[in-house]
């Protein structure tokens, strides 16, 4: 006899095969949304969403600072105390230059649209797994928490960071699940600090045949980018000992290559430097009176950003510049204990749903999952995968879509299992 939560999975599942092609229409309307960021108006894909929560009957409302930037936050009780399961997508997406990305077109099996990847699917799968959930709430035990957000591509100022400062008690919960691009080979569990900041010079400029009457910006700006490339980029980080065992064993780096592109195992223990933009001058002949650049730095877990900080200012100094961080960009690196009760569920469901293995990885971009795992709260991500993110070409497979949706409700269903309240227990 197969037991009450092996019978509510099997059910799941079949409900979501049963509503594949359904789903699937869901999933390119929804790309077929323009929300782009910037300027990161969401409002028609919020529209959206509310229309299939309403559809389902699944309490929702809206809070919003910014009413272009609305955030949908949903919850609802299970029959059962326990735990409280928070699911976290965004509404946001990269800009486009190829238009043709917002028709969805499916081709070889593959949905073609801007957020296809990041994170339109992993979204949808947090409002499918609160909807479906709740139609079995009888059976499972604890509270389901909804945070569909806009803003997530600039920082989250107007969205999960605005929840957090707005409404922490109803969106902190026990654990977060998020649908951000992952690859289904691996489970993330650390994101990399960033140190965002512009470096300037000025001069009061010149002909370009009397350089010995004044300096020139760009040249300063040269250098000392050039300076911090060469200290920085691609230097092996100081981690804990702990998470550079795993981002040094052989499955994390195979399963990172893998997923991520060839190579990625080896930068995720390593300081990586971007230069961004560089502005400056008007002409050939003239010494420019200004030059600006942005430059983009992210820092493994466990290395002192503050100091990294402090080093390229006095950097700056020395080459006649000034540097001005970004804070509102600039965040410490997160993480979540990678054999935790949220990740082994989610490596378990993996294994029996795709027979595959999901070993331990780091992010090499940020996610909104670090205002969880500041707090100390676990969060983990299971999306599809992340090469195509941002291209003119990006995509997700229609089984990967299927799988992603399936997983989000499967492993909100073993976190929700009245069995597994009270002590954390050995993923099933
Ligand atoms: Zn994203």
């Amino acid at each position: 006899m197969p037991d009450a939560k092996t019978t509510l999975k099997s059910e799941l599942s079949e409900l979501i095969d049963a509503n594949r092609s359904e789903i699937i229409d869901l999933l390119r309307r929804f790309l077929r949304i323009r929300s782009v960021n910037p300027p990161g108006d969401t409002r028609e894909a919020a529209d959206f969403v509310r229309s299939i929560l309403d559809r389902f009957g699944v309490p929702h409302r809206t809070v919003a600072l910014d009413e272009t930037m609305p955030n949908i936050v949903g919850r609802w009780d299970a029959a059962g105390s326990g735990r409280h399961l928070v699911l976290n997508g965004h509404l946001d997406v990269f800009p486009v230059t190829n238009e043709a990305l917002w028709s969805a077109d499916v081709r070889d099996g593959k949905i073609y649209g801007r957020g296809a990847s990041d994170m339109k699917t992993g979204t949808l799968a947090s409002v499918l797994a609160y909807c479906y959930l709740y139609q079995k709430r009888q059976q499972l035990a604890g509270a389901l928490t909804l945070t569909v957000v806009s803003d997530e591509q600039s920082g989250g100022r107007f969205g999960t960071r605005y929840l957090f400062e707005h409404m922490p008690d109803e969106i902190s919960g026990d654990c977060c699940l998020n649908g951000e691009p992952s690859g289904l080979g691996t489970l993330r569990f650390t994101e990399k600090a960033t140190l965002r900041f512009s470096l300037s010079s000025r001069s009061k400029g010149g002909h370009g045949g009397y350089p010995h009457h004044a300096p020139n910006p760009i040249e300063r700006i040269c250098k000392l980018t050039a300076r911090i490339y060469a200290d920085y980029h691609l230097k092996l980080a100081t981690l804990p000992a702990d998470v550079d065992a795993i981002l040094t064993s052989p499955e994390t780096i195979a399963a990172a290559d893998a997923n991520l592109g060839t190579g990625a195992g080896d930068i995720a223990r390593r300081i990586t430097v971007n230069i961004g933009i560089i502005k400056g001058g008007q002409k050939a002949t003239q010494i420019p009176t200004d030059c600006i650049a942005h430059l983009d730095i992210r820092i493994p877990i466990g290395s002192d950003r503050d100091a990294i900080q402090r080093q390229i200012d006095s950097l700056a100094a020395e080459h006649g510049c000034e540097m001005r961080v970004n804070w509102d960009h600039s965040y410490p690196a997160s993480m979540t204990d990678p054999f935790g009760e949220m990740a082994g569920i989610l490596r378990a469901n993996i294994r029996q749903l795709l027979g595959s293995d999901a070993p331990p990885v780091s992010s090499l971009g940020g996610t909104d999952t670090r205002y969880w795992r500041w707090r100390g709260i676990p969060a983990v991500i299971c999306g599809p995968s992340p090469l195509s993110m941002g291209t003119d070409e990006e995509h997700v497979t229609i089984e990967e879509a299927i799988a992603v949706i399936k997983l989000h409700a499967l492993c909100a269903a073993d976190y929700l299992d009245p069995a597994r309240q009270g002590e954390a227990q050995p993923p099933a």
